[in-house]
């Protein structure tokens, strides 16, 4: 969207109040995700009916799963941009300076996937790393979740115009590519391509950098995957798999029946591989039906599992899935309460963790570097995904340590969640 936004001569400011039309990108998913939407979108009326704002643009999900009625609901915004027009953007610009009001273009199930090549993209990132959308859409259809119905069909991009974003991003500086989609692993399942051949493609890349799969689904874990990754130092040996549940009955009333032979050893034959492999996964509490003794299977898995990184989500109902419909709610109290028992082992199976590193060497990637002499320098090393998990800190001790450096390190200290650092020197004792 950036690129075309660019393309057509427009510049692009952070801050609204400089805006003549202001773009919010919406997520409607779940209704917490909605209500920051609409929240965004209700703070920004404001700036047009008092700053230089002359239209406001809502694209993504929110005017996608809403269609019928986002007109009523904010009936201050110019214009509606479900996923299959963001690239109408420029036309819709235009329409609204000469104008035009009540633009929705929304609601059909979305089946287009764009190329753009990220020549003129605005990263919007606040490190040394870039997400890279390598597919859109989902075929999964878990039964709690709105994705297939709001993003489409399970749709690939081609592997020559991902490797000519990535060879873009790198130009630009960016040394973390993500790469993220509904289900990274299965990329090309619709195109004869697969994940591991572009892998394998991107690892060829010149520069010094790193790969991050993020979002796979369980079954999509292939011994192919594991011996890709293992060879490649670029790509980063972690992997972010969302089980979601561990108890059978609950898989299989989730309709993610199939992975549960894949969630059951699945930490095992990735420890198999890569024995230093970090492990994310997320699940959800209090799904209708989920007894004491499914959330004990659940918390022994977790326990038993010893995983690096954990998300723990309270099942939020969302009308049009089968979920909502499902017998035996738990209780919004009693699903928190459980999410706080998962958190509360995660905590110490984390602080455990962590605390092992000091005294090891690893390689930071540094993101950002605090003002002032005292500042610090701010990244993470293959351990941490940008955005969800700890940050690695490092004293500021040489001016050649710059965004985008890779810096040898050893641990020395646990903080909350974060790690610090020192700079290592070889020899040092
Ligand atoms: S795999 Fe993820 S995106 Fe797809 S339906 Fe399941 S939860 Fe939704």
């Amino acid at each position: 969207m950036t690129e075309c936004i660019l393309n057509e001569g427009w510049e692009i400011v952070a801050d609204p109040e400089n805006a003549d039309i202001i773009v919010i990108n919406t997520c409607s998913f779940i209704q917490d995700a909605y209500k920051e939407s609409a929240e965004t979108i209700t703070e920004m009326r404001r700036l047009k009916e008092e700053g230089q704002c002359k239209g406001i643009v809502v694209s993504g999900c929110l005017p996608q799963r809403y269609s019928t009625t986002v007109h009523t609901r904010f009936p201050f915004v110019d214009a509606f941009l479900g996923p299959d027009h963001i690239m109408e953007i420029t036309n819709v610009i235009k329409n609204i300076m000469d104008g035009q009001r009540n633009i929705i273009l929304a609601g059909e199930t979305p089946s287009k996937i764009f190329e753009p090549s990220g020549k003129r993209r605005v990263v919007f990132s606040q490190g040394a790393y870039a997400y890279l959308k390598i597919a859109e859409g989902c075929n999964h259809f878990c039964s709690f979740c709105t994705i297939p119905s709001i993003r489409g069909r399970y749709r690939s991009r081609s592997i020559a115009s991902i490797v000519r974003e990535a060879e873009n991003l790198l130009s630009a500086g960016f040394r973390e590519l993500n790469l993220i989609s509904q289900d990274t692993f299965s990329f090309g399942y619709d195109t004869g391509e697969t994940i591991t051949d572009l892998l394998r493609a991107l690892s060829k890349l010149g520069n010094e950098f790193w790969i991050r799969l993020l979002y796979g689904y369980p079954c999509g874990l292939t011994e192919e995957l594991l011996n890709v990754i293992a060879e490649s130092d670029k790509i980063c040996r972690y992997f972010d798999i969302p089980i979601q549940h561990a108890s059978e009955k609950i898989l299989k009333l989730m309709n993610r029946s199939h992975t549960v032979p894949f969630v059951k050893n699945m930490t095992e034959r990735i420890r198999k591989i890569l024995p230093n492999a970090v492990i994310r996964t997320t699940c959800i509490t209090g799904f209708p039906g989920e007894t004491n003794k499914d959330f004990e299977e659940l918390h022994k898995y977790i326990i038993e599992n010893q995983f690096d990184h954990l998300g723990v989500f309270v099942f939020s109902p969302e009308k049009d899935t089968k979920a909502d419909s499902l017998p035996n709610r738990v209780t919004r109290e009693e699903a928190e309460k459980r999410r706080e028992i998962l958190m509360l082992t995660q905590h110490d199976i984390m602080e455990k963790k962590h605390t092992s590193l000091v005294g090891k060497t690893d390689t930071l990637l540094v993101d950002s570097i605090e003002e002032g002499k005292r500042g610090r320098i701010k990244g993470r090393t293959m351990r941490f995904a940008p955005e969800i998990d700890g940050m690695v800190y490092i004293k500021k001790t040489n001016s050649a340590i710059k965004r985008g450096s890779f810096v040898p390190i050893i641990y020395t200290k646990l903080v909350d969640y974060d790690m610090e650092a020192e700079v290592f020197y070889e020899g040092r004792k």
